[in-house]
């Protein structure tokens, strides 16, 4: 049985609770981060706090740890489950003031709700799933405007796994206007020749941590970057196409809507990216 963190304290699974008026349960009123655990190490722990600061901040919530106490719960969360490869789950949510209503109740008095817990992940570096490459639909983006902060409203992507898994496929890429936004879970790029192309920062998609990180190694490796939208046509032309997130960290698209990229394999620059990265999160792990 695991053991979880919830508002100060260690439980084991099973013991922990949080109340039925609880923000997050009521009205999806909360923020999350997923950091990676590998060699029993946490993967960019640093960028999973800043976004959360972030997050909370855009939703004016107040944070409810510390940055050193928050590195400290991942760490013993980590070590009492005896997590090699894995992940770490952390939700923040506005709390429970005992009662349901629209406004926001008065941050003085209600406590942000905290909860962490891990999931035990082997072969989590060394996939399966990347060697084969990801085969994506894609569905229109409906959902809300603000996709920078990282809430826990996350029905529309659950539906959109759904949507892909009832296709035969791994993964959705949602589309605004024409334009890729991004994956369910998960940043997207296309690659032509040497040069990668992924959509802009902004508030229609969540600002990986993976992206940042992956986007600074090509850059290191010479790469040539192209900040931009792009559409589902000019992606089934690319010669690649991958997705980057913290739980997947680089993942080869092989096929977008039924046709092919390239020779259908993954490609050569999605998996040098996935390889450095790897490498290079390793050896700064904490
Ligand atoms: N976009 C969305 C919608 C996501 O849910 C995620 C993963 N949480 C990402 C992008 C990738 O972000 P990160 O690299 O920080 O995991």
């Amino acid at each position: 049985m695991r053991t979880v963190y919830v508002n100060g304290q260690y439980l084991p699974e099973n013991e922990a609770t949080v109340s039925i008026f609880d923000r997050g349960f009521l009205m999806a009123d909360g923020v999350y981060e997923v950091t990676s655990v590998l060699g029993g190490k946490l993967i960019d722990f640093e960028g999973h706090s800043v976004r959360l600061e972030r997050s909370l901040r855009e939703l004016d919530m107040r944070n409810p740890i510390s940055k050193e106490d928050l590195l400290e719960v991942h760490r013993e969360l980590v070590r009492v489950n005896e997590i090699d490869e894995g992940l770490i789950y952390l939700q923040v949510t506005r709390g429970s003031d005992g009662d349901r209503d629209f406004a926001f109740p008065d941050p003085e008095t209600t406590e942000p709700t905290i909860v962490l817990f891990t999931q035990n992940k082997p072969g989590l570096a060394d996939s399966p799933a990347a060697k084969k490459g990801a085969k994506i639909i894609s569905i229109e983006d409906i959902r809300w405007g603000r996709r920078d902060i990282k809430t826990v409203q996350l029905l529309y992507p659950s539906m959109g796994k759904m949507m892909a898994k009832k296709a035969g496929c791994d993964d959705a890429w949602m589309v605004q206007d024409g334009m890729v936004t991004e994956g369910t879970s998960n940043n997207a790029y296309i690659v032509k020749g040497n040069k990668i192309i992924t959509r802009h920062l902004g508030t229609e998609i969540l600002h990986g941590i993976t992206r940042a990180a992956v986007l600074r190694f090509a850059a290191e490796a010479q790469m040539e970057i192209e900040e931009r939208s792009f559409s589902i046509e000019e992606a089934q032309e690319a010669d690649e196409a991958f997705t980057t997130s913290a739980s997947a960290f680089v993942m080869p698209v092989v096929e977008i809507d039924g046709v092919a990229l390239g020779d259908g394999v993954p490609g050569k620059v999605a998996l040098r990216l996935r390889e450095i990265y790897l490498d290079e999160m390793r050896k700064v792990a904490v």
